[in-house]
């Protein structure tokens, strides 16, 4: 007789805990009586059960009928009820786990699916704990088993383990799977070990757009923003993808970094392409991007068309605006962001007081410090410092050392050197020896702040100090980290270093640099070579300065652009005045209008003048 229904030979005990398992599984003692067909049309019927459930209610009465069927023990049921509780957005790990540790033998499926789960739940190492079990149990790992491991080994930072992993992956040769090696990838990434993500990616017969994502990822959580830029290119030339939302806000991010403006363009362009709807996170970072490579205007447009403005893309706007000498619109920025009733954070004030101290605006300054503080805001160091730039800035030297000697927390090089720097431009050789001091005696490294007091002390003509802080410098064997000077150029950046003869294009750019001085003297340049704190011969400190990396990447972009068009640079050191000069000449010279951004801020040098009046290099 073919049975219809099998009976439920199992006891259900009531449950005590909803998360506690409520079925005890006793195999049918006649189920090997079931026809097969009868058997398909069970898995079936469990599957769509499963199927339809929509919450954990549905799925404990599904679980439940499953069990009242007696079909637990059939694998394929069990490994389904498993993973539909496991990975549904409402399922549960806890539940999942006690219907796991009934099945008698799990196999690889189950134990991927719970490893799984538990990445899903964000419970990473518990994750590590199910697969030494399976490894303890003799389950074989397979290709689906080590991009969920791995992705919890990146989150955890785990390195170690992750390399353990690496080498099981070998042993079992499952090294050629994309999916592992796209795991790999992003965990060495994560884990800031470039090289070896760098190794899994270069071997890759094939690869997905996944893996570019996972490999820019890297680059540009590690900060190498060039890299990233040039595996972008390499990705667009080899063809075929359409590049991911997460790859292209790197770029954009990339781009901010290294003011590579007309790659960010296009980089926005693409988003606008791919993606439906920009959420407030990408237009932040664009706004970001526009403001760091010195097209101000668009960011401010940008923010305007941004719909649901926050306190980040407030922030953005705010500091891309001191950025550019614009602290008026920062200001009104910040009262339009409390109008709306969006809370300004400790991010958002260091850009208002940074504007503040960028141009000048003492009073205002001053105001908002209180008002953050009444905002309940907390100032932190980077606030002080703001502050110490400001009054040191407008010549308040003794307000700004007094701020020091108050601040409720220890000043660090960053305090100091800030109101070093002011000193110098106002030539109070007083207060400078004591902020040069308290920067000596913190064992400073940069080689900066022994040139500023070296300056200041060759002004007023005590060549004796002048030469102990040489010897100092020289002692400690510390060196200035070479300057560099990027343009971008028919949509590539370019990177010159200073004196760097080596450089591809040095001949032309030489011949450039030899045609530009003759028309530079004809209009009144003089050389100002106290720049070089060289103790050589006039003409070859001139030599020296003609290698400034600034020369250098201008003279190549006047050869490689069209004329009239805008020339943007980017550096990492300080300009000096020198080069300012200079560039002020080109840009009337030769009709362009130059854009330089520095550690700080940008110049926008345009008819023989710069946006910063010469502000910053008074001395
Ligand atoms: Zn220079
Ligand atoms: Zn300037």
């Amino acid at each position: 007789m073919i049975r219809t229904q099998v009976q439920p030979t199992h006891v259900l005990i009531p449950p005590g805990d909803h998360l506690q398992p409520t079925h005890v599984s006793i195999p049918p003692r006649n189920h090997q009586q079931i026809p097969e067909f009868n058997l398909q049309l069970k898995e079936q019927e469990c599957l769509s059960l499963l199927k339809r459930c929509k919450n954990m209610e549905e799925f404990k009465q599904a679980h439940a009928q499953i069990l009242k069927c007696g079909l637990f023990w059939n694998s394929f049921c069990a490994s389904n009820l498993v993973a539909t509780c496991a990975l549904s957005v409402w399922g549960s790990m806890g539940y999942a786990c006690s219907i796991f540790h009934r099945i008698c033998e799990p196999g690889t499926f189950e134990f991927n699916t719970m490893i799984r789960g538990h990445v899903q739940d964000m419970n990473y190492e518990e994750a590590l704990v199910v697969y030494a079990d399976m490894l303890e149990r003799g389950i074989e790992p397979d290709n689906f088993t080590f991009p969920a491991l791995l992705k919890a080994c990146a989150l955890l930072r785990a390195l170690e383990e992750g390399m353990q992993i690496h080498g099981q992956i070998l042993k079992l040769r499952l090294h050629d799977d994309l999916y592992v090696q796209n795991s790999l990838i992003n965990l060495y990434g994560k884990c800031k070990k470039i090289e070896s993500s760098f190794a899994v990616f270069k071997n890759m017969d094939q690869k997905s757009v996944s893996t570019w994502s996972a490999i820019i990822a890297a680059k540009a959580s590690l900060g190498l923003w060039y890299e990233c830029l040039m595996l972008y290119g390499d990705m667009n030339s080899l063809g075929f993808w359409r590049p991911e939302e997460s790859i292209l806000v790197n770029v954009v991010c990339a781009c901010a970094h290294l003011g590579a403006l007309h790659l960010g363009k296009c980089a926005h362009g693409s988003l606008l392409r791919n993606i439906s709807s920009l959420n407030v996170i990408v237009h932040t970072s664009l706004i970001n991007m526009y403001a760091k490579c010195g097209a101000v205007q668009e960011a401010v447009g940008l923010f305007k068309k941004t719909a649901d403005k926050n306190q980040l893309s407030y922030s953005a706007t705010i500091s891309g605006l001191a950025m550019h000498g614009r602290g008026r619109e920062a200001l009104e920025l910040l009262s339009e962001m409390l109008r709306e009733g969006l809370k300004p954070d400790d991010v958002t004030y260091v850009g208002v007081l940074s504007a503040c101290s960028h141009c000048g605006l003492v009073d205002e300054g001053l105001q908002v410090f209180e008002q953050m503080k009444s905002d309940e805001v907390e100032p932190t160091i980077q606030h002080y410092g703001c502050m110490v730039d400001l009054l040191g800035r407008a010549g308040l030297l003794v307000e700004a050392y007094n701020l020091i000697s108050n601040m409720p927390m220890k000043p660090n090089d960053i305090v100091w050197r800030s109101l070093l720097s002011t000193c110098k431009v106002h030539q109070n050789l007083e207060i400078g020896e004591i902020a040069a001091n308290e920067l000596l005696q913190s064992n400073s490294k940069n080689p900066g702040d022994y040139l500023l007091l070296s300056y200041m002390y060759a002004r007023t003509r005590r060549w004796e100090d002048v030469s102990r802080v040489r010897t100092e410098l020289a002692e400690k064997g510390i060196y200035q980290a070479p300057g560099f000077s990027s343009v971008e150029v028919q949509r590539k950046i370019y990177r010159f270093f200073s004196q760097d003869a080596k450089c591809p294009h040095y001949d032309g750019i030489c011949d450039m640099i030899h045609q530009m001085e003759w028309q530079l003297k004809f209009e009144g340049y003089v050389p100002d070579t106290s720049q070089v704190l060289l103790n050589v011969q006039e003409e070859e400190k001139r030599q020296r300065l003609r290698g400034h990396s600034q020369k250098l990447a201008i003279a190549f972009a006047l050869l490689n652009s069209s004329g009239g068009s805008p020339i943007r640079i980017t550096r990492n050191l300080r300009m000096c005045s020198d080069c300012h000069t200079y560039t002020k000449y080109i840009s009337s010279i030769y009709e362009r209008e130059i854009t330089v951004r520095d550690r700080n801020r940008f110049h926008h040098f345009r008819d023989g003048t710069c946006s910063c009046n010469d502000f910053w290099l008074l001395a």
